[in-house]
């Protein structure tokens, strides 16, 4: 006998930067009997997703998809462009950078890192001289949108910065919580290897990670040949061609991102980015009331996908976190890395609307209130009037 329960009614609100909420569309579509993924329905579903995928991130190359989170698809790049003791450069935009650094080091690759505060996106005139000194370097490597600070940096300047060092570094972009929620073009930006997971902008459940890489990148990964890994694009691709697998693929969630595909293309990319921005703009509206700082110092960078607010100095963010969920069934993210305790970050990106965003920004003032921490009060009204003078 439980002696103890919250029952909460109504809806939980999942308002943490990822994994986002998932649509009833998605998880309706997932709840299908489980696919022969050698038969013929199965081949069919995975080229109706590959080409959706090839859509949405807008390349001429391939899409391959893992049974992976985030982490495992930035494994996939590195290990099938570089060898150890091969160099990249990367950039310190935030906790999400960090990590891939630190994976690159353990499988052996040698890392050069711009270091940055953790406050402002990628300067592409950091890249650019780094390049000019060092023609070793194999690879770039940077964050889209930071999701741990809520910053966004600019690809097209960073494929400037490696076009006019005239250097033939490869560029790996994570777009995990970009793609789908900000305007992202991996052709026309010249991203080499954009790296990907479903529970973001897909409004996916956490599950299937994504390499979309560019045709010199295939070529590339070609000419390594001190690996045969579970990661390896060239047996995918060859197979993927007929629709199949090497391997058992994660077929319920292949329901699921067709659905999630459909959404999106229904929508329509262009409406969607302008949806991010505007509740974005919205949310920072209420934030720049409540006079809590932003974590991002450049108000171009800031995230479509994420806000992170800086609690007052002498008071706990994850206290606030905590008393919000318990409270009013709001999960809220908490500060990561070296902004544990510090910072905590409002997701407004996947399955999301207007009056999600205002009840999540209720939640939060009205927990600031209960938790005495100091703000002026009058956020959720002035997001209110954002919404109304900005209506569509
Ligand atoms: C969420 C996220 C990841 C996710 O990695 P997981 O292995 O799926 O936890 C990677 N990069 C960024 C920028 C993210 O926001």
């Amino acid at each position: 006998m439980p002696t103890k329960s919250i029952h909460h009614r109504g809806w939980h609100f999942l308002q943490i930067p990822g994994p986002s909420n998932t649509p009833e569309r998605v998880l309706r579509a997932m709840g299908k009997p489980t696919l022969d993924h050698r038969g013929p329905e199965f081949g069919l579903l995975s080229k109706r997703i590959l080409d959706g995928l090839k859509k949405l991130f807008q390349t001429d190359g391939h899409v391959i998809i893992y049974p992976s989170s985030g982490t495992g698809a930035w494994e996939a790049a590195m290990v099938n462009l570089f060898s150890p003791g091969d160099k990249v450069l990367a950039y310190e935009t935030g906790h999400f950078a960090v990590l891939w650094k630190t994976l690159a080091e353990k499988i052996g690759i040698k890392v050069e890192w711009i270091e940055g505060d953790w406050r402002h996106g990628v300067d592409a005139q950091l890249v650019e001289d780094k390049l000019r000194n060092d023609s070793k370097i194999k690879g770039v490597m940077i964050v889209h949108n930071e999701t741990s600070n809520g910053i966004t940096s600019d690809v097209m300047e960073v494929r400037n910065a490696i076009n006019n060092a005239n250097h033939p570094a490869l560029l790996l972009v994570d777009v995990v919580s970009s793609l789908g929620t900000t305007p992202f073009h991996q052709k026309e930006w010249g991203v080499d290897v954009a790296i990907c997971a479903s529970q973001k902008g897909l409004m996916m459940p956490p599950g299937l990670g994504f390499n979309s890489i560019s045709k010199k990148a295939f070529e590339q990964a070609k000419q390594i040949t001190n690996h045969q890994s579970y990661w390896q694009w060239e047996k995918i691709i060859e197979m993927n061609a007929t629709g199949y697998f090497p391997y058992t693929p994660a077929s319920g969630l292949f329901f699921g991102l067709e659905e999630s595909l459909t959404m999106i293309f229904e929508e329509g990319l262009e409406t969607l980015t302008q949806r991010h921005r505007k509740l974005a703009s919205a949310c920072r509206v209420a934030c720049e009331t409540w006079g809590l700082e932003n974590q991002c110092l450049n108000p171009k960078a800031y995230s479509d996908s994420t806000t992170a607010l800086i609690i007052p100095e002498g008071y706990n963010a994850d206290e606030l976190r905590s008393a919000i969920l318990k409270e009013y069934n709001l999960s809220l993210g908490s500060g990561l890395g070296k902004l544990k305790s510090k910072v905590f970050r409002i997701g407004h990106l996947g399955d999301f609307n207007k009056l999600m965003l205002m009840a999540t920004l209720s939640g939060v003032e009205m927990g600031m209130e209960l938790t005495k921490i100091p703000f002026q009060k009058g956020g959720v009204q002035a997001a209110m009037k954002y919404l109304t003078d900005h209506p569509g």
